[in-house]
């Protein structure tokens, strides 16, 4: 393993960590067999934004015995409420569902105290306004955080929040798509910057991205915060060319190679359900520079086709309680693979289908990619019938 210094905490954490979103539904057998896995081959950095008790409490007992031995990214304002995650602003629930990670996680102190995505203004106003911040910074001077960060998804709202001068962290998307394609950038100005690499420019690596992102991880690097990595799959869309916007499939260790390669990121945070997408994430240390050269983008990038969704969840709760991220990847496997008995039997196995949406709206605004969900809910029911 490789390890690199998380901005000024003091930390030294492996440059492959554990994302934890996809571990919820697992049974404990299987997350102690990744963390097994993934702990033997040093992996040492886990993000827990998932709000579900059962996960909670799966990755509590996997980390028994050897609590210390991982850095642990606990999210603040993500609780569950009636039965479902929901991103809290108000102040004492946020609490009470950070004192039950606590308890289920069997420990008296969280490495990376991180504040659950804010991606507006009106979202940090609320933060200040309701005092989470002030109780976060408490939580850091009594040591039951060891450092504080705050996830986020748009860059102008991450560089105001790095210029705060309070947060050592920053858990932000980072991928090529999201880097040159579903940001601000136009095609035109992202064309532009590709024929000047053609031309000889920098060297893949280190490629020009959006210029706001890129200032983000530079001011980043400059200031010492470091920068932890969500989304570098792209939710597994960028694995795939009929999903990728580069229409040809990147491979695993050229995804987290472009996240690492960014100026002020520490580590790449995957997300995995099984030992085999732990073992592919984990590939990435003994990939050779041509497996984990990603430059061919450049060629491919006349192909893009809007946003998608990377089945992040961060779209709930639903007053249905409809799953929106499962039932979207759902529809994505069937668009592509048409509907195989097993996505069948997955879609018919889900408590709430598409057709239960009410088209109340309130999952397209929390959506931080911008995303239709009530036309993909539609989409679906239509779909799966
Ligand atoms: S619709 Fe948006 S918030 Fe919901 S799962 Fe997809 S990307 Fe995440
Ligand atoms: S629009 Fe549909 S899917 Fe979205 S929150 Fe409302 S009911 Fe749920």
């Amino acid at each position: 393993m490789i390890y690199r210094p998380l901005g000024k905490t003091g930390m030294l954490v492996s440059i492959v960590g554990l994302g934890g979103e996809y571990l919820e539904g697992q049974d404990a057998a299987t997350v102690r067999n990744i963390f097994d896995a993934a702990m033997d081959a040093g992996v040492n950095i886990l993000d827990i934004f998932m709000s579900e008790p059962n996960v909670r409490t799966h990755i509590g007992e996997a980390l028994k015995g050897r609590r210390e031995k991982m850095f642990i990214q606990g999210q603040v304002c993500s609780a569950w409420v009636d039965g479902q995650y929901t991103k809290a602003r108000d102040l004492q629930l946020c609490k009470e569902s950070l004192e039950d990670l606590y308890e289920r996680l069997g420990t008296d102190y969280i490495d990376i105290g991180m504040i659950h995505y804010c991606d507006t203004e009106e979202d940090m106003k609320l933060l200040e306004d309701n005092g989470i911040i002030d109780y976060c910074l408490e939580m850091k001077k009594t040591g039951r955080f060891r450092s504080l960060g705050i996830g986020c998804h748009n860059s102008t709202i991450a560089k105001k929040l790095v210029e705060m001068d309070i947060f050592d962290v920053l858990m932000f998307s980072i991928n090529p798509a999201m880097d040159m394609i579903y940001n601000h950038c136009s095609i035109d100005g992202f064309m532009e910057q590709v024929d000047g690499l053609k031309e000889g420019g920098e060297a893949p690596g280190r490629l020009d991205v959006d210029q706001d992102r890129a200032e983000l991880y530079n001011r980043c690097e400059k200031k010492g915060v470091g920068i932890t990595v969500m989304k570098a799959l792209g939710g597994g869309r960028l694995l795939s060319a009929d999903t990728s916007p580069f229409r040809q499939a990147m491979t695993v260790p050229q995804c987290i190679h472009y996240a690492l390669s960014r100026p002020g990121v520490a580590s790449a945070l995957i997300g995995v359900q099984s030992l085999n997408e732990l073992e592919q994430a984990l590939a990435y240390l003994d990939a050779a520079d041509h497996e984990k050269d990603y430059s061919w983008i450049f060629n491919h990038i006349e192909s893009y086709s809007g946003n998608a969704c990377v089945y992040c969840s961060h779209c709930l709760p639903c007053p249905v309680e409809i799953n929106i991220a499962v039932v979207t990847r759902l529809m994505d496997q069937a668009r592509i693979s048409g509907i195989t008995a097993e996505i069948r039997q997955a879609y018919n196995a889900l408590d709430v289908k598409a057709t239960a949406c009410i088209s109340c709206g309130a999952c397209r605004e929390r959506c931080p990619f911008g995303i239709d969900v009530v036309e993909n809910m539609h989409e679906a029911g239509v779909l799966f019938g």
